[in-house]
């Protein structure tokens, strides 16, 4: 794996192979992803010679070497084939610069591989429109030309080092064997296998990337028992017409809480009685949503944002259904996310524990949020 450019292209100080998509180093998203793949048998990884003010070495794995990389792409190659033992071995070689490399891609690369081949590489049509600048402007017909990606996968010694000083010119190597009169394949590529070059490749990558990685789930539950008196029955900020309310310091709105709860849990920020503690006055009779909103606050300061909600509440009486639709568009207002994100199911026990005597109701909530960094 080549991880020894300067990205010069890019507006940072740091290479990009070691700036960081999520919690990883590009460098370590490539090394994880290539050397858990059961085929890995050695991984040569070629940095640049600064490296040490970037990065730190954390895969302590055997069979993962670190070299310091020539010149040009070519001397790096050149380098690391050098260190890999004689063998009859396949050879993958990988861009540090296209985090998107997965075991799919190294599978497709490995099963395309056949006697008639030499190599077999990624590719992707080329969309736009293509023009030649030379003396004069001429068009280029596009329906034969394709973009290369990596990784690239060859036969066993098809590379001889020789190749690489007959051939310092060519872009990768799959042009050297080429121009060795062999075979290559070509298979399509994937788009997440896109090249960071510029400030605005690395965010569109990081985007994609971001948003699988930091999707996270909270749950939340809580109960409250019927008042022994008549009173007012909130659920989601609804008024239910009930004989019995709910018991509890605030509006006891157990749909609230358990989603706020869930909220909470989903940013491993504690739960509601951490940020509203229930021997507080203030809190007395207070309206729910101010509990909802503030956790709606903490989500948003951690720029997440919710995916979607999927609630049961579990009681024997009242009946829900008739209000389930009410309290979906009070809850999609409260929470400020479309109604189809949120699910709302009411079940019983079948006459069973205490919400089957009709003692109180019982609230599970279950949140996906999008943390976006
Ligand atoms: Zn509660």
């Amino acid at each position: 794996m080549v991880a020894a450019g300067k990205g010069s292209r890019l507006q940072s100080k740091v290479p990009k192979q070691y700036l960081k998509i999520g919690d990883h180093q590009i460098v370590d998203i490539c090394i994880n992803m290539i050397s858990s793949h059961k085929f890995c048998k050695y991984l040569i990884v070629v940095l640049d010679k600064d490296y040490s003010k970037y990065y730190k070495f954390k895969n302590t794995k055997k069979n993962i070497v670190f070299i310091t990389g020539g010149k040009s792409r070519h001397e790096s190659v050149f380098k690391a084939i050098k260190v890999l033992p004689k063998n009859n071995f396949l050879l993958l070689i990988h861009d540090a610069a296209r985090p998107g490399i997965d075991h799919i891609i190294i599978d497709k690369l490995i099963n395309s591989l056949s006697k008639e081949f030499s190599g077999v590489v990624p590719t992707l049509p080329i969309n736009d429109s293509i023009i030649k600048k030379d003396k004069i402007l001429s068009s280029v017909k596009r329906e034969n030309l394709y973009r290369i990606q990596t990784p690239q996968i060859f036969s066993a010694n098809v590379l001889s080092l020789k190749d690489f000083d007959k051939n310092n010119e060519a872009t990768d190597e799959s042009e050297i064997i080429i121009k060795k009169n062999k075979k290559v394949k070509i298979i399509k590529g994937n788009e997440k296998l896109h090249k960071i070059t510029t400030e605005w490749d690395y965010k569109f990558l990081m985007n994609i990337f971001d948003t699988q990685n930091n999707i996270r789930t909270g749950n939340g539950f809580d109960v409250h028992a019927f008042t022994k008196e008549p009173s007012k029955l909130i659920l989601g900020g609804v008024i239910i017409d009930y004989q019995f309310g709910l018991k509890g310091h605030s509006d006891a709105d157990v749909l609230l809480h358990s989603i706020t709860d869930a909220i909470l849990g989903s940013i491993s920020m504690g739960d509601i009685g951490t940020h509203f503690p229930p021997n507080e006055s203030k809190w007395k009779n207070a309206n729910s949503s101010i509990f909802l909103k503030k956790s709606l606050k903490l989500l948003k300061e951690k720029n997440g944002e919710i995916n979607n909600l999927d609630i049961t509440i579990i009681c024997e009486e009242p009946k829900i259904s008739t209000y389930t639709k009410e309290i979906q568009k009070n809850l999609s207002k409260l929470l400020n996310i479309k109604e189809e994100k949120i699910s709302l199911k009411a079940t019983t026990t079948e006459g069973l524990g205490f919400t089957g005597r009709k003692e109180g109701i019982a609230v599970m909530s279950n949140i996906l949020v999008n943390i976006k960094s």
